[in-house]
């Protein structure tokens, strides 16, 4: 269909815009994944209804034969490719932005807060803390990113070691289903559940399948629950049942999805308090060797994070800490440019840590937080480890400054280079580490005429985020993204680690899902979407039906 017919379709049947100008377009065409896709219009829905009649338009069209297809996108800051098409963006943005009730905890019921997809997280914490309640899965995107994707892509972050990731606190959420139809996914008993499967309409499909699908392949499924601390990979068939409880929630299974089953417009997710006080151990980690002991020695003391950066991170930062202090209040950065002047002799010096550690204890008062760090500081005093105990929270502000921002800290300030995230979200167990870390890096060694590197990510979790920084003017750089990626994977798969713990599949990584799931697994995920989405509406290619060529195809060619 010409693009002018289709947007004014669309123009007709919703209250928000619809818009085609070039800029918009090529805004849309971007995340922070090392893709581009142009789309062909992007759509503003004011409300659920809109949605709804967004998606059925598509669907009539579809019927007549037409290629169309939606995808979801809120802040756009996905590492995937998750929100690019080449179809209509659903943009929850600039209208679907609005938060819901937020309530305290009572009897047995968690606190809880509703939003709508287009909630930055910023402003969703500013609402929930006001009653003394967090979201504790949100990413180190937090200032940029949104509460669509947030939920979507099953986010995770510096607190996941201590409270899990987002599916955790998904309770409730309204969505639009593939025919336009809306529907609210939430915990049923049996009976509520059989209520629903004879519903003779596509949600009532849906249940009726799905059981089915979960009832017919138990042992199947249950043998590829991910044994990692966290997981985005894939569709969670195994967390819509809950053994526990006798309950099926498939908002469970919406989180996680990438917006390929269903789009998303209002949320229920559960809030704890976080605790009041913080200590931090920090550790200079110039022998990597010693990782695996130090790791083993510190997950007994509980803490609420355990995060790491490496030298080439720390480096950058050093140097471009002065752009980014200029963007921060003048008493602010005057404080945090004197708290750097020790890391800037590191620098001067060459006396830089491989890796630096951040060991974060959380409590109800400084004194026992302090209590733990120090605990935790005296089992590792054996080691002759540089070390080190911040006991104020504006103390160690710095090392979250660099561990959050240590990506956009590559994307913003290295030219002529570009970030590529396609090895960057995989999970091990950590007590693989003296194994998997000497093969990883000796892997990485291979290919290091092809790019600079950094490490980040969550030590802890054996969560880690190595971001290249790549010419991908250059074919035989791009060719390196195809080649290396199955390697690591493989390493990963051996130790029984996942591919993505936070990030999601999107375009880089759903044609890995045979390799990480194997077939049978794969078979499951694509009927999975059939059942949910039979015209394939949604986010075509993202986890059910993405090839290698589609990376390579869209992958972005130019300089950073
Ligand atoms: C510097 C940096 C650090 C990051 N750190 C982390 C991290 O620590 N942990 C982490 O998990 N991620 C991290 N990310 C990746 C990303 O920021 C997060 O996954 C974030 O949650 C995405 O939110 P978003 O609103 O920007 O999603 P988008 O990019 O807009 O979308 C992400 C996916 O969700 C789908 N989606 C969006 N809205 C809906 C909806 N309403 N219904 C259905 N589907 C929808 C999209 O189609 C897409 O597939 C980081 C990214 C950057 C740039």
């Amino acid at each position: 269909m010409d693009v002018d017919n289709l947007k004014n379709a669309l123009a007709g049947v919703m209250r928000g815009e619809v818009s085609d100008d070039a800029e918009t377009l090529k805004g849309a065409s971007r995340d922070t994944s090392l893709f581009e896709r142009m789309p062909e219009l992007v759509v503003y829905p004011e409300d659920a209804n809109d949605v709804s009649a967004i998606v059925r338009e598509v669907q009539g069209l579809r019927g007549k034969g037409q290629e169309i297809s939606l995808a979801a996108r809120s802040a756009g800051t996905d590492m995937s490719g998750g929100p690019l098409t080449t179809g209509v963006v659903v943009s929850f943005i600039k209208h679907m932005n609005k938060m819901g009730p937020v309530r305290q905890a009572q009897g047995e019921e968690a606190g809880y807060a509703v939003t709508e997809p287009g909630v930055f997280y910023r402003d969703f914490e500013k609402a929930t803390l006001a009653k003394g309640l967090i979201l504790p899965s949100y990413p180190a995107s937090r200032e940029i990113a949104a509460m669509g994707g947030i939920v979507a892509n099953n986010s995770g972050g510096e607190r996941t070691l201590e409270y899990g990731q987002t599916e955790k606190y998904v309770e409730e959420m309204d969505v639009v289903l593939s025919d336009g139809s809306q529907a609210t996914f939430k915990s049923l008993t049996p009976a509520e559940l059989a209520e629903k499967k004879n519903l003779q309409t596509l949600e009532g499909n849906i249940y009726r399948e799905m059981d089915a699908l979960l009832t017919e392949n138990t042992k199947l499924i249950e043998s590829h629950r991910p044994k990692v601390s966290k997981n985005s990979a894939g569709y969670a068939l195994w967390s819509i049942r809950d053994a526990k409880t006798n309950t099926f929630n498939l908002a469970k299974l919406i989180c996680g999805s990438q917006g390929t089953l269903a789009l998303w417009t209002s949320a229920k997710l559960a809030l704890v308090k976080p605790k009041e006080h913080r200590a931090m151990l920090v550790i200079f980690l110039y022998n990597l060797d010693i990782l695996p002991e130090i790791v083993k020695r510190v997950l007994p003391q509980n803490p609420e994070s355990f995060e790491s950066f490496d030298d080439h991170t720390f480096t950058l930062a050093v140097k471009l800490i002065p752009g980014m202090l200029g963007q921060m209040g003048f008493a602010r950065a005057a404080k945090l440019g004197i708290d750097f002047i020790p890391e800037a002799l590191m620098v001067a010096t060459g006396g830089v840590p491989k890796l630096l550690l951040m060991i974060e204890f959380a409590e109800d008062t400084i004194d026992e937080a302090d209590r733990k760090a120090t605990k935790t500081r005296d089992a590792l005093a054996d080691l002759n480890l540089k070390m080190k105990i911040e006991k104020d929270e504006r103390e160690s502000e710095k090392y979250w400054i660099v561990r959050r921002e240590s990506f956009n800290l590559l994307r913003k300030n290295v030219h002529g280079l570009h970030t590529a995230p396609f090895i960057d979200d995989f999970v091990v167990p950590p007590a693989c580490y003296p194994e998997f870390l000497p093969k990883l890096t000796a892997l990485l060694e291979e290919y290091k005429s092809h790019f600079i590197y950094t490490i980040a990510g969550h030590v802890g979790d054996g969560n880690f985020h190595i971001i290249p920084l790549m010419d991908l003017s250059k074919e035989e750089n791009r060719q390196v993204i195809l080649d290396l990626a199955p390697r690591v994977y493989e390493l990963v798969i051996k130790e029984g680690g996942t591919t993505t713990g936070e990030h999601n599949d999107g375009i880089i990584r759903t044609p890995y899902l045979p390799m990480l799931f194997g077939a049978e697994m794969v078979a499951l995920f694509e009927r999975t979407k059939k059942i949910f989405d039979p015209l394939n509406i949604f986010n075509p290619g993202k986890k059910v039906g993405g090839t290698f060529a589609d990376i390579k195809r869209d992958m972005i060619k130019g300089r950073g």
